[in-house]
């Protein structure tokens, strides 16, 4: 065995690597870019050497640096993890150069593998079954659309060196065909450096299920079974799981037959995936005439590795690192056994009411379910950020990815639901919630998986509201008041529980309150009574809804405060960023703007007040109309800026004259947001 590899990768894979690096004993090298040098994959590792800066093609991609870092350190052998340099035969010859092991494939095997096209031909020729199709190596424009012809519409035109579920076109009819011939190879060019596609036919109903293979160098080959990778959006997996639900065994077998004799085929050595678009002719309730075809093997560990280990026992990175030191495989194909289920959801950073669109930003707090890593714990999660990490535009806009087992899919499921409830990201937007949906819909609950289920589920997957307006606001007043309370309490070192929570000292019978709530501004008024209790009322007239508030510290189950109001309990834990308070609870998240009137009430007192932006941001919303009679302090807009969220108040009685920016409009710094003319 190795004493020490280089990992050449970053984030949640290169602290995965030096895991079971480490319980094996084997020194690391972690390599890292400029933007990277407080990453926790830098300090999971035993070394690590700087390869230049934060761009991949200045750092990660360079492999000068990194073969030179693993001389410079006296690494043995290079993991590629995924990504990156990870499918490179360029990389993996170079390294075979310098005298190192790449923990991966041979070289000639990336290569065989490497572009679909000529994958496909190889895959033809091993008697592995492919989807119909067109992968000759003309690409006449006229040739081509013959052959769509022939394949019979709808189809999908993918690039020949397509990867990440780029470079794809679903034609449904001969006249949308040239332009969208046309704009993939305009796409195969600028991704991939290569215009050439292929043509398949678009299966219907189809179900993404891949084989993970293993291959040592003695020539033995075994298939650690399923995942089913179905969920997914623009062509990329978002939850995979294992086994494939319904999987009928005998299926098991021949598509795991199919794909040892894919890795076969090509001398394959190491951990490899092989995956297969599988039809289901007959609907979701009839899996045994599902039929599988071929669409690529990935010459890598996987994203979703963990899902095989949780349901196999095994530590794919320890096989990784036994078979490139040239030991045989640990087990062979009868010694295998398959137990539970297990689910994987990728937690990234991005806005997926707005069209999955990627985030950036600070994670202000990031908080985890109980869990550990590795192997078969019921929660796993793999991840390479902590608390006050930047999550940056120059990589993979993936957080974390949560791992839940279970002996049954249902109780997987229902592990699934209550750690992505535990999970709590604040400060970048992140799918977290949209997950939540996903487990819950009827679709994913009841296995009818393709890999069109989201768009078909999206009446429910997007902008959730799972705590109303009245629970958000009790949880709010109950937050601040439980806050003000130990901060008290702290100062006069006294039992918080003892302590008046705040307003008693301040003389006050009531206490008015202002919430945004989306566009609304909502007022609310709580009440001391005399036997103690608190009475809430939340919103005005006809519409407000009243009742007793009350609430305790630490609940339960891992959160923070449980909140009684209106004949509902909640549990939840609150962050606070500015003025924007981020409540989660076991039903879910909202987030909720509470407009500090004391606060801002002493601010104009102290500060003579001011109409205008404290710095350049973006209104988020005007609370006041022109005419509007307004008492000093009063709030009048918010203004968000760095993510922060900063109330103008009435510098003085008067009446509002001017309104001079509408909600959505960015101001520059010291702009006047609006003109108060003397009452
Ligand atoms: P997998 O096939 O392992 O499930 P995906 O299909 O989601 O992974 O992604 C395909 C590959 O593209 C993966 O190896 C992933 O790591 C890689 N990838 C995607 N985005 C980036 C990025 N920004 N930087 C490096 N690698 C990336
Ligand atoms: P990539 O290299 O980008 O991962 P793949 O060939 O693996 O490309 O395809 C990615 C996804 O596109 C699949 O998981 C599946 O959802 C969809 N897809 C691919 N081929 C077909 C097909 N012939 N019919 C229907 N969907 C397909
Ligand atoms: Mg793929």
């Amino acid at each position: 065995m190795f004493a020490k590899i280089l990992i050449a990768n970053r984030g949640e894979i290169a602290c995965r690597v030096a895991a079971t690096a480490r319980r094996l004993g084997i020194r690391t090298v972690a390599v890292y870019s400029e933007a990277d040098a407080q990453a926790r994959h830098v300090s999971a590792c035993d070394e690590a050497v700087c390869i230049g800066g934060a761009a991949p093609q200045d750092s990660y991609l360079r492999w000068e640096r990194i073969l030179e870092a693993a001389r410079a350190t006296g690494a043995q052998a290079i993991h590629p993890g995924y990504g990156f340099l990870s499918e490179n035969e360029g990389f993996a010859q170079a390294c075979a150069d310098a005298g190192l092991v790449f923990i991966g494939p041979p070289p000639a095997a990336i290569a065989a593998m490497g572009l679909k096209a000529e994958s496909k031909r190889l895959m033809e020729a091993a008697g592995v079954p492919l989807v119909p199709g067109y992968h000759g190596a003309d690409q006449d424009a006229r040739l081509l659309k013959a052959e769509a012809e022939r394949i019979g519409y709808p189809v999908l035109i993918k690039a020949s060196a397509g990867g990440g579920g780029k470079g794809m076109r679903r034609v449904d009819a001969p006249e949308a065909f040239d332009d969208a011939l046309a704009s993939c190879q305009r796409e195969a060019l600028n991704s991939f450096g290569d215009a050439a596609v292929l043509i398949e036919k678009y299966v219907q109903r189809p179900r993404h299920i891949e084989i993970q293979v293993f291959a040592d160098a003695h020539g033995n080959v075994v298939y650690l079974f399923e995942r089913d990778c179905s969920v997914q959006r623009r062509h990329q997996k978002v939850l995979e799981e294992a086994p494939a639900p319904g999987m009928p065994p005998q299926l098991r077998e021949r598509m795991g037959l199919a794909a040892v004799a894919a890795a076969r085929a090509v001398g394959y050595v190491g951990a490899g995936t092989v995956e297969f678009i599988v039809e289901q002719p007959q609907g979701y309730d009839h899996p045994e005439a599902m039929r599988f075809y071929f669409m690529e093997m990935n010459t890598r560990l996987q994203v979703e590795h963990p899902v095989t280990e949780a349901i196999t026992g095994l530590d794919l990175v320890e096989w990784q690192l036994r078979v490139a030191a040239g030991e045989r495989l640990p087990l062979a194909q009868h010694e295998l056994r398959l137990q539970g289920h297990a689910i994987e959801a990728r937690i990234c950073a991005e806005n997926p009411d707005n069209h999955f669109l990627p985030a950036t930003g600070t994670l202000a707090a990031y908080r985890k379910p109980a869990c550990s890593a590795f192997a078969v714990a019921d929660v796993r999660i793999d991840d390479g950020v902590a608390e006050g990490d930047t999550i940056s535009p120059h990589y993979d806009s993936m957080i974390a990815k949560l791992i839940v087992r279970g002996d049954t899919r249902e109780q997987a499921l229902a592990r699934l639901d209550q750690a992505l409830a535990q999970l709590h990201i604040v400060g970048v937007a992140n799918n977290v919630a949209f997950l939540r949906q996903v487990v819950r819909s009827e679709s994913f609950a009841r296995a009818r998986l393709d890999t069109a289920l989201i768009e078909r589920e999206a009446a429910v997957l997007f902008h959730p509201q799972p705590v109303p307006l009245p629970a958000a606001v009790a949880i709010a007043v109950a937050h601040t008041l439980h806050s003000e309370a130990c901060s008290a309490a702290a100062v006069a070192a006294h039992d918080p529980w003892d302590a008046r929570d705040g307003f008693a000292s301040h003389g006050e019978r009531s206490r008015r309150f202002a919430f945004l709530w989306g566009d609304d501004t909502v007022p609310a008024r709580l009440t001391w009574r005399r036997d103690g209790t608190h009475w809430l009322v939340v919103g005005e007239g006809d519409a407000a809804v009243a009742g007793a508030l009350r609430w305790r510290a630490s609940p339960g189950g891992g959160w923070a405060l449980g909140v009684s109001f209106a004949g509902a309990d909640w549990r939840t834990s609150v962050y606070a960023q500015g003025e924007r308070l981020h409540l989660f609870t076991p039903q879910g998240s909202a987030a909720i703007v509470e407009v500090d009137l004391l606060a801002h009430a002493g601010d104009t007192a102290a500060e003579g007040g001011s109409l205008t932006a404290p710095m350049p941001g973006k209104v988020v919303a005007v609370l006041v109309q022109p005419g509007d009679a307004v008492k000093k302090g009063q709030p009048l807009a918010v203004l968000e800026a760095m993510k922060m969220e900063h109330t103008i108040a009435a510098p003085a009685d008067g009446t509002v004259a001017e309104v001079l920016y509408a909600p959505g409009e960015q101001v520059p710094e010291g702009a006047a947001l609006l003109r108060l003319g003397a009452e």
